[in-house]
């Protein structure tokens, strides 16, 4: 049954070959027999999910399904906002937070007829790239368990690289849908900034933020997207122009389609990994489309960039966890400062507080024109170099990350080779632009992705490309020996 993907669960559903109930029994046994290996959960909503998996089945009995989501299970990154159901973010400061109300995207799935089966791990705040940062431990990599499963939706990419789900939600800040996307194996996509509702998602840098789904196939991720998406007042930064069908353009071919390499991408890159994105852009050529080498001038300053505007904003954000209102509050503070040096020291972990220094620091009187005027004239540039090379070709492809995943602990005492990792993910988030990585191969056992990215808006294109390429090529369907 885990072999399906969402789109062929959605017409086994249909026909009546399989029922919400079995579907949700049969991930939850799944659950229950790979996780402890894999730690991809935070919580499972055993009841929560029978019950919805009923009332699914009723209604699709009397003929009124909601969406083609209606009755199949899924689960939610933990930095979603999920009504009357812990919410951690993944750390200390927010162990015992029950929201009471839930994030836009969550009611758009459940308005969708989705059967949530619970929280998944992230690194603590959506901070880091290998999820060895969530305070309920490290996940594995369902390829490799000595392997990390990316960062830092590393919960979602595991959870359905291993099928414990059919897909699963996260967010993109730098890269946190797509590292882990390619690193697990599976399909995933950061749309447009502006297209789906941040209300309701924890903030990490809220002019990068952005959720998005991760699924097996391009296919499955725009049926979720016609589902997630949806204008939202409640977010000040969504846009009107977003689209509202996503699926759309999935069959149209590959003819006349300009596909840039950027040369910056490729120049230091390992060769077997160039050798995979080559075979990529290769497979791209037979199907159709024309191949460009182009230049991206700013690529270089684009780690400093990111972590320079994100821990900025960072700073700002997470300083409404003070002890007071909501969250960790110290034992027996003795006075006012007390209680906030103490709950803050104490609540959030050491990755968390390092964003918090750089970001405070960045923004102080005196280095505020060094530092974050600066990185944002360099946002700008990132941008423009982008916007020029859209005017000669359709869509840039490159690798999602420089290597495959790494092993645990590798990087954990060295946070700057841990940022530089992050090289092909960041600039896409500092120019807003929709980037959707998928399975290109493998590396000594490992899956690596290719990263496609489009132009603002073009969401559909870049589905409809992946949807081709995932016509005659099978990576996407293959799962991890431990977990067939
Ligand atoms: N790895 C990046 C970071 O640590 C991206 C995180 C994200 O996209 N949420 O900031």
């Amino acid at each position: 049954m885990h072999q399906h993907s969402v789109a062929e669960l959605s017409r086994l559903l249909a026909q009546g070959e399989t029922s919400a109930e079995a579907l949700c029994e049969h991930y939850l046994a799944r659950i229950q027999e790979h996780d402890s290996a894999l730690n991809s959960f935070i919580r499972v909503e055993a009841e929560h999910a029978k019950q919805a998996a009923r009332e699914s089945d009723k209604r699709r009995a009397t003929g009124k399904a909601l969406s083609p989501l209606d009755g199949i299970p899924m689960a939610h990154k933990d930095l979603f906002c999920t009504k009357n159901i812990p919410t951690t973010a993944a750390s200390k400061m927010l162990e015992s937070f029950v929201p009471s109300y839930s994030a836009t995207i969550v009611e758009h799935l459940e308005r969708a007829g989705a059967v949530m089966l619970g929280k998944l791990s992230m690194d603590e705040f959506a901070m880091g790239s290998s999820n060895e940062r969530s305070y309920f431990g490290a996940v594995k990599n369902p390829w490799n368990h000595e392997h990390i499963p990316g960062g830092s939706s590393g919960g979602s990419a595991a959870a359905v690289a291993a099928r414990l789900v059919p897909y699963a939600t996260g967010s993109d800040t730098g890269g946190s849908i797509r590292q882990p996307a390619a690193f697990c194996g599976v399909t995933g996509i950061k749309p447009t900034y502006g297209t789906l509702s941040r209300y309701g998602m924890i903030a990490f840098a809220s002019s990068l933020d952005q959720p998005g789904p991760l699924a097996a196939s391009a296919e499955d991720l725009a049926l979720i997207l016609n589902q997630m998406s949806g204008f939202d007042p409640k977010d000040s930064t969504a846009s009107r122009q977003t689209h509202t069908v996503f699926d759309g353009e999935l069959d149209r071919p590959l003819q006349g389609l300009t596909i840039g390499l950027p040369k910056a991408y490729f120049a230091d890159l390992d060769p077997t990994m160039s050798e995979r994105i080559h075979a990529v852009a290769k497979q791209y050529e037979a199907l159709g489309a024309t191949l460009k080498d182009i230049t991206l001038e700013y690529n270089d300053v684009a780690i400093a960039t990111y972590y320079l505007i994100a821990s900025a904003e960072a700073s700002s954000n997470l300083s409404r966890y003070d002890g007071v209102r909501y969250g960790y509050r110290c034992d027996s503070p003795k006075d006012l400062l007390d209680l906030y040096q103490r709950s803050r020291g104490e609540g959030f972990g050491d990755e968390v507080k390092r964003r918090i220094m750089i970001g405070t620091h960045a923004l102080s009187a005196g280095y505020y024109d060094a530092y974050y005027e600066q990185a944002r004239r360099a946002r700008r540039a990132i941008l423009d170099d982008f916007n020029a090379a859209f005017n000669e070709v359709d869509v840039i492809l490159g690798p999602t990350t420089p290597t495959p995943a790494f092993k645990l602990g590798d990087k954990t005492d060295d946070p700057v080779q841990m940022f530089l990792g992050d090289l092909y993910t960041v600039s896409v988030n500092l120019a807003g632009l929709p980037a959707i990585s998928h399975p290109a191969g493998f590396i000594n056992g490992l899956p690596v992705g290719a990263q496609l990215i489009g132009a603002h808006f073009s969401e559909p294109r870049l589905l409809s490309i992946a949807h081709q390429y995932q016509q005659v090529n099978n990576d996407h369907r293959k799962l991890p020996e431990a977990h067939q």
